[in-house]
């Protein structure tokens, strides 16, 4: 076996639980000089013209887009997941920089006309951004930060998860090669308690963006808090998936397993609890067991394959305790929640049922392929449930009633509600949590916003005013 030296990080493939790659790392102490080297090349960065700087977002988009395949393979072999689904998110990836390519001219600030005033903002870039990413999308969750931080003019130091740090690595090199100028981008590889941290605390990082737990998210916003930190914070969730028997139930139950299981249910926005209307109920658990006992669990590069193992043993013990707690708790697990003999982190997609709404796997994170389907007798009762939770990422509802959709949609607290449909992110629309979910939104023009100060200049150009209040 090969071991790691104290400057390595050891990437292993989940499949095998055999290393993958040996990955050379940042120390903590190591950080002044990344901060100032990007330091410098946000300078050279913010002095291309606005039309430079999109076309070289561009080149990466286009670069991203020739590797794609490779790209894919890589990070379905490093986080375990399908390579149909790795493939979709590199061409995610790909249209984030492409979607900023387009914006780094459409948003740069107002004016307010007046008689006596030119008066407008201008949006500054921070200079030095942080960013620190989970494990499960590694190159689009970090490709949701590089592009929006670039596209405002800013240079960027991402950390990522010590678990899946390859394409992030890959992308790296693809923005320098593509033009843009060396140490713009930069992927720090270590532990999140120390490296993280740092990040967290270095004076000239002004901005950080993060993706990953609720539990780690309070620490940053604690740490970063205290030294006046701008924060967007995509943390945890719980979502609900609200079922009324007035539904295409064959589509929504269908729907509903993707949303819980795709990526081994290791999603933030999973739509992990289910919420059937009495009357459809037991039709609900007896076709959703059928389908979760069709999912086929095999080798996340087989072209068949539809859940793959999770990323890590950790993470597989975490899901069977949940498990094993709403079994002592009176629960019943309908199907699944086995480890397969076999070599990788693996455990077969499970559905839960006759749990009670107080039981922690109603009501906390669990990220694995566990799911939990419970009935509601009416509209206020299936709003209660999927509002009875500390989180508020995202959620479902499934009914054929436009006006029973439109009034449980704008009751459920959650960032992003989607009717009739899985669906929780589009590049062009904000996206973020409310409650313990998070803080700030990522995405779409907010994410401009969030890698930028807006600053606003009074130009007097008619009477000299000396007051610092004035009316438009
Ligand atoms: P995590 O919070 O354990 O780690 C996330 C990142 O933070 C990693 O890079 C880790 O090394 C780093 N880190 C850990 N401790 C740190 C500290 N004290 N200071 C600074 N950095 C630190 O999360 P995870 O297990 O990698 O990912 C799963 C979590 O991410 C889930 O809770 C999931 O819901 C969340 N997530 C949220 C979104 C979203 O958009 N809201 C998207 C994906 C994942």
């Amino acid at each position: 076996m090969s071991r790691a030296r104290p400057d390595e990080v050891r990437v292993l493939e989940p499949s095998s639980e055999e290393l993958l790659r040996l990955v050379p790392s940042t120390d903590a102490a190591e950080l002044d000089a990344c901060v100032s080297k990007a330091e410098d090349a946000a300078r050279r960065w913010q002095s291309l013209s606005l039309e430079e700087r999109g076309g070289l977002l561009l080149r990466v988009a286009d670069a991203i887009e020739d590797e794609a395949e490779a790209l894919a393979v890589l990070e379905s072999r490093n986080v375990g997941k399908p390579i149909a689904e790795a493939r979709g998110e590199i061409g995610l990836a790909a249209r984030s920089f492409r979607y900023y390519a387009g914006a780094v001219d459409k948003h740069l600030g107002q004016t307010f006309p007046s008689p006596a005033s030119l008066h407008y903002t201008v949006r500054r870039p921070f200079g030095v951004v942080g960013a620190i990413v989970p494990w499960n999308f590694p190159l689009v969750l970090t490709s949701w930060k590089v592009a929006p931080a670039l596209a405002a003019g800013n240079a960027i130091l991402v950390k990522p998860a010590d678990l899946t740090p390859l394409t992030a690595l890959r992308l790296e090199k693809i923005c320098r090669e593509s033009g843009i100028p060396e140490g713009t981008v930069q992927i720090l590889v270590g532990p999140g308690r120390t490296l993280g941290r740092a990040l967290v605390e270095h004076p000239l990082v002004r901005k950080l963006s993060f993706t990953g737990s609720t539990a780690v998210g309070r620490d940053i916003a604690a740490r970063g808090g205290a030294l006046t930190k701008r924060m967007t914070l995509e943390l945890g969730g719980k979502a609900p998936n609200v079922i009324f028997a007035d539904a295409d139930l064959e589509q929504a139950l269908g729907a509903a397993v993707s949303a819980c299981f795709a990526n081994a249910g290791q999603d933030c926005c999973s739509r992990a609890r289910v919420l059937v209307e009495q009357s459809a109920y037991p039709e609900a658990v007896e076709r959703l067991a059928g389908a979760i006992e069709g999912i086929v669990v095999g080798e996340p590069l087989e072209e068949t394959t539809e859940m793959g193992p999770l990323v890590s043993a950790t993470q597989r013990e975490t899901a069977r305790a949940y498990l094993d707690g709403a079994l002592a708790a009176g629960a019943r697990v309908v199907c699944g929640g086995q480890a397969p003999d076999r070599p990788g982190y693996y455990l077969t997609p499970a559905l839960v049922d006759r749990a009670d709404p107080e039981m922690a796997i109603m009501r906390e994170e669990i990220f694995g392929p566990v799911a939990v389907v419970h009935p509601f007798r009416d509209e206020a009762e299936a709003v209660a449930l999927a509002n009875d939770t500390e989180y508020g990422l995202a959620a479902s509802v499934w009914t054929g009633d436009a006006g029973r959709a439109a009034r449980v949609a704008q009751a459920i607290e959650a960032g992003v509600v989607s009717v009739n449909s899985n669906s929780s992110v589009h590049l062009t629309a904000p996206f973020g949590g409310v409650k313990a979910s998070g803080l700030g939104r990522e995405l779409g023009m907010a994410a401009l916003d969030a890698y930028t100060e807006e600053k606003t200049i009074y130009h007097a150009i008619g009477a000299v005013s000396s007051g610092s209040v004035q009316a438009a």
